[in-house]
């Protein structure tokens, strides 16, 4: 029996992967079903950060202002919790030196509140929340290898995998009504379904050859004052190569330069992290190496491109069976789209589950509309990642990349325009809004040479 009639709950809820999406999918489904279990590979020991199955912790993440403000709305009190440890809440306009291609983003007040965090420390706040929730347990060093169909292959019914540090490798199975796949991009879900006779998703892939090549850097509190975070924007063919820096914490900045793979060599070591800073058009990154100390080795992380794998296009896909985050669409992190488009997509799961009056049915509604949400970021990172490569785009992505062209040339001159395209950057607004008419026309009047604030130093 599904319905769990003393609570008003369903039974029992699966959730792949205890990474940011699925920490954020086991909240809401905890509302709902009565049991959740949130199966990760990785050993999560108290005071875990750093893991294998998170590479991408070790470099700069920016949280949008509409993903901050899911989180808090899922998580009250989070974003006090993470300033109370050290992780500054700012004006985006004032705290964010952005260099974009041709120049820099003004420096001015736009009315959007941010964080600057580190992502292992978020995910550490969330897990902790998460583990705090009666219904949900939490299964660390599991490994999911595989999932299970009805009869019918109509609808998912268990998953199977083993106990990593289980020295007889005995295989475990465990049924659930409804089975969540957050497993990033080491998802395996096409595989499976193919395994069981069933189509696998079309796949869309854009390359973005880039690696990050990281180092923490701890600094006086004073040295670098004027911006909290930084950034230069890669946008190929015209700008190669890029950097971000993070404050994390009290006199702790990460920073990281992104250099395309296969035409220079990623960073390793200092020298070599130094010398690809200085020539960039951002100063700011060089600084805080000068005048800071690393305390971590250089790390180094392929971005992986941008994937979409078309769960939502599917004819027969099995009820059940819900895919989110980046085992579903993933993208070239330098626009800093995908924790917010995760966050969406598990506001979305939330809201569909509330409204249901039973769990079948919910996955292809999920599905559906959890590609909307993913549409408009994938539009803006291929439309600028199509510079890659020298095959001709789609009339879409085309369109889109003159567009965004068009923008960056013009916000740097432009300070309301950019109140109006910071707000799209943090999707707190509909890149469409670029296209009212007062906009527009700023956008299309005859070109000045771009101009910006240089950065506070
Ligand atoms: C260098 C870099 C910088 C980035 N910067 C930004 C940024 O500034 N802003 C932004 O929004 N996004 C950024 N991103 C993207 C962001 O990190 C991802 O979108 C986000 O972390 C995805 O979370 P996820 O939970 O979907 O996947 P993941 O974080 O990959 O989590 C998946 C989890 O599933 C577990 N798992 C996988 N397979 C199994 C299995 N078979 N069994 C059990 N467990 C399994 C893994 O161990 C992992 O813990 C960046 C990414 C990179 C690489």
């Amino acid at each position: 029996m599904e319905q769990d009639r003393d609570r008003g709950r369903w039974q029992h809820a699966v959730v792949i992967g205890a990474g940011f999406t699925g920490l954020l999918a086991a909240r809401v489904l905890a509302r709902r079903f009565a049991r959740v279990t949130l199966l990760e590979r990785d050993r999560l020991a108290p005071g875990t950060t750093h893991r294998s199955g998170l590479p991408q912790g070790r470099h700069p993440h920016g949280l949008l202002a509409r993903g901050a403000a899911v989180v808090e709305e899922l998580f009250p009190g989070i974003r006090a919790e993470l300033a109370g440890r050290g992780a500054p809440v700012f004006d985006f306009g004032e705290g964010f030196a952005t260099r974009l291609p041709h120049a820099w983003a003004p420096r001015t007040a736009v009315g959007i509140e941010v964080q600057s965090l580190d992502l292992t420390a978020l995910e550490s706040a969330l897990r902790g929340r998460v583990r705090a929730e009666p219904a949900v347990r939490v299964r660390d060093g599991f490994v999911v290898e595989g999932l299970q169909l009805s009869a019918d292959r109509r609808r998912a019914v268990a998953v199977t995998g083993r106990d990593r540090d289980d020295p007889d490798h005995t295989a475990v199975r465990i049924e659930a009504d409804v089975i969540v796949d957050a497993a990033g991009r080491a998802s395996r879900l096409p595989g499976w379904l193919a395994a069981a006779g069933l189509p696998r998703p079309e796949q869309r892939r854009v390359a973005s050859p880039l690696v990050y090549s990281s180092r923490m850097y701890e600094l006086p509190e004073d040295a670098a004052p004027g911006w909290l975070v930084s950034f230069e924007m890669t946008f190929p063919p015209l700008v190669r190569r890029g950097g971000a820096a993070v404050t994390v914490g009290p006199g702790h900045r990460l920073v990281s330069v992104i250099a395309p793979a296969g035409e220079l060599p990623p960073p390793r070591d200092e020298t070599a992290l130094r010398e690809f800073a200085g020539s960039l058009h951002n100063p700011l990154f060089a600084q805080v190496m000068a005048q800071g100390r690393p305390v971590t080795p250089v790390y180094r992380c392929p971005v992986g491109g941008n994937r979409w794998f078309r769960y939502d296009r599917l004819r027969r896909f099995p009820d059940r069976l819900l895919v989110l985050g980046d085992a579903f669409c993933a993208y070239n992190p330098v626009y800093g789209q995908g924790l917010t488009v995760a966050a969406l997509q598990a506001e979305l799961l939330g809201r569909l589950l509330a409204r249901a009056g039973e769990p079948a049915g919910v996955a292809a509604r999920f599905q559906r509309r959890a590609a909307r949400i993913a549409l408009f970021p994938w539009l803006t990172a291929t439309a600028a990642d199509q510079g890659w490569t020298t095959s001709r785009p789609g009339p879409l992505v085309n369109w889109a990349r003159r567009f965004l062209g068009r923008v960056l040339l013009r916000v740097p001159g432009d300070p309301e325009l950019y109140t109006h395209f910071a707000r799209v950057q943090n999707m707190l607004a509909s890149p469409l809004v670029l296209l009212r008419p007062s906009l527009l026309h700023r956008l299309l009047r005859p070109a000045r040479s771009p101009q910006g604030d240089g950065p506070a130093q």
